[in-house]
């Protein structure tokens, strides 16, 4: 009951600039994108995103504790992907998690003398895993903000790229029938960024 609890509140807290609600049942783009501050493992959606790394056999951050919630299956299965290429996601099962899927992206370690290199594979990241989900006809999915931790990109630069390449593939066709996008921020201050520049890129109609 608490996770559910949770998940209704990550569903139903409106972003900034969300203050209308959409009139006559016509969904506007704000209505599948919200910013949800808390641990990832605990949001119950159908699939969340793991902030990987290439061996897809665990690690520290936000990866260590999705394992650790998951359980050893997790482990288990991730051992016959044979790894997974930076800027690409590979799809498990969530196990003892609450959401019903893993999508395991793995980020680029964020570099200044490549930003064109690391910025697009960031941004493959997130629309790697959202074609993922979109492919098996999943409904909602989670993101923690991928490579802003151990990583070390910056926050700023990471969320105009999750947040372009989200509002890019909710207005395909591709993306039509994902219902909602919850970013999850496990700062204050990566809340913050979120909130500030979230109505850039969904816009009030
Ligand atoms: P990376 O190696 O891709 O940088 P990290 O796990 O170090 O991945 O960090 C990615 C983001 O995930 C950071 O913003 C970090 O604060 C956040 N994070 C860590 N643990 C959790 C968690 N349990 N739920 C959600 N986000 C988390």
């Amino acid at each position: 009951p608490r996770i559910r609890e949770l998940f209704e509140r990550a569903v139903l807290r409106p972003s900034q600039g969300q203050r209308r609600v959409a009139t006559s049942g016509s969904a506007t783009m704000l209505d599948r994108v919200s910013i949800f501050k808390g641990d990832i493992t605990k949001v119950e959606v159908d699939a969340i995103v793991n902030a990987a790394n290439r061996r897809l056999l665990g690690g520290g951050g936000v990866d260590g504790a999705i394992h650790r919630a998951a359980g050893p299956e997790l482990l288990e299965e991730c051992r016959t992907l044979n790894g997974c290429a930076t800027g690409d996601a590979k799809i498990t099962k969530g196990y003892d998690l609450p959401a019903g899927h893993v999508i395991h992206a793995v980020g680029p370690v964020y570099s200044s003398s490549k930003v064109d290199i690391v910025s697009g594979q960031l941004a493959s990241c997130y629309s790697t895993s959202l074609k993922l989900a979109a492919q098996r006809s999943l409904k909602t999915i989670a993101f923690p903000s991928i490579s802003t931790g151990i990583y070390g990109y910056p926050i700023d630069d990471a969320t105009h790229i999750a947040l372009s390449e989200t509002t890019k593939f909710l207005q395909s066709e591709a993306g039509r029938g994902l219902e909602r996008v919850v970013f999850v921020v496990f700062s204050a201050e990566d809340e913050t960024v979120y909130h500030d520049l979230l109505p850039l890129y969904f816009p009030l109609p």
